[in-house]
């Protein structure tokens, strides 16, 4: 297997790159490479610049107004962004919501939402989980009623990312509650702005507010927001998961923070020498980084089969996207505990303000202002990729019977 880029392929990377030193902002990617707190503008601002360039949607078929890239294009562009500390493109539009609108929509749904969400209009969120229903998610009870050209809502959902700036919210609803769980799920689209519907914070263990309950009473949908069969949301759920399983593995981020670890052990001593030469320190970024190659590989399979399309439509991922998804989450929480490590004492402090894009420092604690200031937020924060996206418990069960027939 011929590993090396080609020609080709490095010239593309050199297109890419050209693009970020021109048109990525470098007060936002300041922003991400220090670690500092994001606003919604960040993201919206730089979704819009790369839907200008036509890159709005890296993965999405050309048809659609995507950049009709190869898996291999696909992840160019992302190391890159992510190495020159362009914001992460926010998945629950672009690489959740958009793939089962253009497998499952009709002509009219995808007319009206897709050209919104590649040029940074709408903010979506996902509503899925609900208080009991997470990784037992079939078993959920926000019901929807079908009254003439409408549907009625009641329920509640949680955990949801990111909602308080969201446009719109992708739901699984139970129209049914006849037979299997799972053959009374529909998928909903609702606007965020409709009557009824009220966002409360929580507030993470690194202090953010990221997440919030979503609750909704006597909430009018129409029905043409109802993605394609009633009572067959089941399925495009699952479509759905694959997909998010599969951005998860987040390598570029891994590959930059990774750099940043190293940058971090080069200026950090241990027994009066830079910690990158400790033989026990150096053994673990090895490790981490092989892992990190591995990865790298097997997400690039898994992507290079998820662009076969057919027809118009993009082919769901299958189980290997849960392999992508425990590498993955296990690798970002390494690499927040080495840098933490690294750090040693420094790293334990936390500081809100240390978050703040304009914040220089503490007289203080002068040494603590260079790298520390996000560390112990990003080391809570990220204990949330094992269980986001279904938790690893549950993907090793999917590895365990679809991959290895146990
Ligand atoms: C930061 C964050 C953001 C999130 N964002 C969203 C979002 O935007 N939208 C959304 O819909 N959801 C979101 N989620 C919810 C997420 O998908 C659920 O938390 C996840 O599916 C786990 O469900 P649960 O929290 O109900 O835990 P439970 O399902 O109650 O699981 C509790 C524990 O039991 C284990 N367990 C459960 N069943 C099994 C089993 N069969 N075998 C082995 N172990 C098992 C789990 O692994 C876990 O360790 C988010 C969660 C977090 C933490």
């Amino acid at each position: 297997m011929d590993l090396n880029f080609t020609a080709e392929e490095q010239s593309f990377r050199e297109e890419v790159r050209g693009f970020l030193r021109a048109k990525l902002p470098p007060e936002i990617s300041r922003k991400v490479l220090g670690g500092k707190r994001l606003a919604k503008d960040d993201f919206v601002r730089w979704q819009k610049l790369l839907h200008a360039q036509g890159w709005g949607a890296a993965g999405w078929p050309a048809a659609f107004g995507g950049t009709g890239w190869n898996a291999v294009q696909q992840h160019i562009f992302d190391e890159e962004c992510a190495d020159a500390g362009a914001p992460m493109q926010l998945p629950f539009g672009l690489k959740m919501v958009a793939p089962v609108i253009m497998a499952f929509g009709n002509p009219a749904q995808q007319q009206r939402f897709l050209p919104r969400i590649i040029d940074g209009t709408d903010w979506w969120c996902q509503g899925y989980s609900e208080p009991g229903s997470g990784s037992d998610l079939a078993s959920l009870k926000m019901r929807a009623v079908r009254e003439g050209d409408q549907y009625v809502v009641n329920g509640q959902k949680t955990w949801t990312t990111l909602g308080q700036h969201a446009d719109w919210i992708f739901c699984l609803v139970r129209t049914s509650t006849e037979g299997r769980q799972q053959e009374g799920i529909s998928f909903l689209l609702i606007d965020m702005k409709t009557p009824g519907i009220t966002v409360r914070p929580i507030i993470m263990l690194d202090g953010e507010h990221e997440i919030n309950e979503v609750w909704f009473e006597e909430v009018k949908v129409p029905a043409e927001n109802l993605i394609g069969e009633e009572n067959k949301g089941w399925t495009y759920a699952k479509f759905l998961l694959g997909h998010e399983r599969t951005g998860i593995a987040g390598v570029g981020r891994s590959k930059r923070e990774l750099k940043k670890l190293k940058e971090i052990a080069r200026k950090e001593t241990s027994a009066g020498r830079p910690l990158i030469e400790d033989q026990r320190f150096r053994d673990r970024i090895a490790q981490v980084e092989l892992e990190l190659m591995a990865l790298e590989i097997t997400n690039l399979r898994v992507i290079s089969s998820d662009s076969a399309t057919e027809g118009e439509k993009k082919r769901a991922p299958g189980p290997e996207a849960s392999i992508l998804k425990v590498k993955g989450s296990e690798i970002q929480q390494m690499l927040t505990e080495l840098k933490m490590q690294a750090l040693g004492h420094y790293a334990l402090p936390w500081l809100d303000e240390g978050l703040d894009a304009d914040w220089s420092g503490d007289a203080a604690m002068p040494a603590y202002a260079d790298h520390a200031p996000p560390l112990s937020g990003q080391y809570f924060n990220m204990r949330k990729t094992t269980i986001y996206g279904g938790s690893n418990e549950i993907q090793k069960n999917i590895i365990s019977q679809m991959i290895l027939g146990l």
